[in-house]
């Protein structure tokens, strides 16, 4: 007879296993299932995020950060440093003692929870049955009473630019460089483009940035993009837009990119370059014919505002679905998916999922920007606190940017809060909690702000839309 479980999880990434940990703290039996391999071959829990995405890019950013600010801050501060060298291979061992950690640590929790790790293939049959195929090759049969799918994303690989390691690479590729590039070309000015084209600029590239899209974040409120932009090109990451990739050959140990733009066709010679046009869902044989489970146009698992698929018991989580790419969507959807199947109370905010991108000055935001405010016809406010007029910020020698709320004229409702500037992804939790909670800039205004600390500039930016800012002149 089939092994069986209440809960099987298809998908071992940040949607996947925080589903089957809240599983088994319901005290339902639960199986995660991944097949995340390393390059040495071992067996991961953790999936992109941990192993190929958020973390050590993470690492790297901080690791990066660290050596530029030692090199262009400490002389300000009165420290005085010489000989500073970067060692890419030690800030790489680094990398990988994160991720190490991170993924045996879910191993810990899945144990903590009653979780039965399956490292191998998964496989959706008709009538909520998986095949499993573990590490040895051999398949087995096991059922579940409830299937939750998480088999997460992949990066889109461009026809004009496929993929030739270790000249032409994905993200993944470009965590592992075991130098600086001495030229490095990054197609694509999204999220991925700009913190790993960070990392290898303050490490030492020349960096050129290839984007499509005549207008730079389109996805971020154009005020916060503008001022992002003009930092990036101080820091000189070069940054193309309107530039449409035609082509690119690997020759010798280098790189020949041809692109167009409005003024005509260009080439330009790197020795590495990245392809970070985005991503797409990851399905690949993981539906048997029958399962009833459907995909969209693009690819994405069909599901309903509840992460429910068509197929009775089946459920679908994180990359794999609608909505933002991002670890946190994942996990709270898988959490929510989790609570429904044991009856208990399941619900994400799609409304209030933050976005930060991790570079220097960061970059986060929460809610509709200013161009989809003024689209919906409602009117609006906005207060804006430079860092400048942050005494801490100015303190930490990183005054940069600044917070920006966004508020409804009739009452007062948060719309939308938005910021560049030291530790943003930070202080957007509290505008996050703030939207939850549907509160008005009022409350913002008339809650205790700790003296001096960055969080002042949300306060200060939720006073200045009604131009009672204090440390600021309310422009
Ligand atoms: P994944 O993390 O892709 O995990 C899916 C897992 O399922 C994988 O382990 C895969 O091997 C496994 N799997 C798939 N099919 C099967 C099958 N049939 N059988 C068994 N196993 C299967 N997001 C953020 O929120 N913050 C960040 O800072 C951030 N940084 C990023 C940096 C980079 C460079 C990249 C590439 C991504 C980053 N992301 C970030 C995005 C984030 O990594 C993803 O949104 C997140 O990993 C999605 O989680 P998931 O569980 O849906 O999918
Ligand atoms: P993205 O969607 O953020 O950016 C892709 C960029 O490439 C866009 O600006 C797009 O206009 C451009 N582009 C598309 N086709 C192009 C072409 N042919 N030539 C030139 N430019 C082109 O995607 P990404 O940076 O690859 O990241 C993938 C996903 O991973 C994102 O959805 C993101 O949410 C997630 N991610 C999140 C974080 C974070 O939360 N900090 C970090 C990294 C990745």
């Amino acid at each position: 007879m089939a092994e069986s479980f209440d809960v099987i999880v298809i998908g071992g990434g940040p949607a996947g296993y925080p589903a089957a940990i809240r599983a088994g703290q319901n005290k339902l039996s639960v199986a995660c299932i991944d097949e995340w391999r390393n390059r040495d071959g071992s067996y991961a829990f953790g999936g992109t995020c941990l192993n190929a995405g958020c973390i050590p890019s993470k690492a790297l950013l901080e690791s990066s950060e660290l050596y530029h600010r030692t090199r262009e801050e400490f002389a300000v501060h009165g420290i005085k440093v010489s000989g500073v060298s970067v060692d890419v291979a030690q800030m790489q061992k680094r990398k990988a003692g994160i991720v190490k950690t991170s993924t045996q640590g879910i191993l810990a929790l899945f144990k903590g929870a009653g979780v039965t790790p399956l490292q191998g293939h998964g496989k959706l049959l008709p009538g909520r049955r998986v095949a499993f195929t573990g590490a040895d090759g051999a398949t087995r049969e096991l059922s579940a009473k409830q299937v939750i799918l998480a088999s997460g994303s992949v990066p889109v690989e461009l026809k004009s630019a496929a993929f030739q390691a270790p000249h032409i690479v994905d993200s993944q590729g470009a965590l592992e460089f075991d130098s600086a590039p001495k030229r490095l070309g990054v197609i694509g000015a999204g999220v991925i483009g700009l913190e790993l084209g960070s990392v290898w600029r303050r490490l030492g590239s020349e960096v050129t940035v290839l984007e499509a899209l005549p207008e730079f974040l389109g996805i971020a409120d154009q005020q916060l993009a503008k001022e992002a932009a003009r930092h990036f090109k101080k820091q000189g990451l070069d940054i193309r837009l309107g530039a449409k990739v035609t082509g690119a050959k690997v020759v010798g140990d280098a790189v020949e990119v041809s692109y167009e733009d409005a003024k005509g066709s260009h080439s330009l010679t790197v020795d590495r370059l990245v392809v970070a046009v985005g991503r797409r869902p990851f399905t690949r044989d993981l539906l048997a014919n029958g399962t009833g489970v459907e995909l969209d146009e693009r690819g994405f698992i069909k599901v309903d505002h509840q992460c429910r698929t068509g197929a009775e018991g089946v459920w679908a989580v994180g990359d794999c679905v609608r909505g933002p790419m991002l670890a946190h969507k994942g996990k709270e959807e898988g959490v929510m998916v989790a609570d429904l199947i044991a009856g208990r109370y399941g619900e994400v905010n799609y409304k209030t999922i933050p976005s930060v991108i991790y570079t220097a000055p960061e970059i986060a935001w929460v809610g509709e920007t200013e161009e989809q405010v003024k689209a919906s016809g409602r009117a609006y406010k906005t207060g804006v606190f430079p860092f400048l007029a942050s005494g801490r910020a100015r303190a930490m020698e990183q005054a940069q940017g600044f917070a920006k709320v966004i508020a409804a004229q009739d009452d007062d409702e948060i719309l939308g809060v938005h910021i560049v500037g030291p530790m943003a992804g930070e202080l957007i939790a509290e505008a996050v909690l703030a939207m939850e909670y549907s509160a008005s800039s009022e409350d913002l205004q008339r809650t205790i702000h700790a003296h001096p600390t960055l969080s002042e500039a949300v306060h200060e930016a939720a006073l200045a839309a009604d131009k009672r800012a204090i440390d600021s002149l309310n422009r």
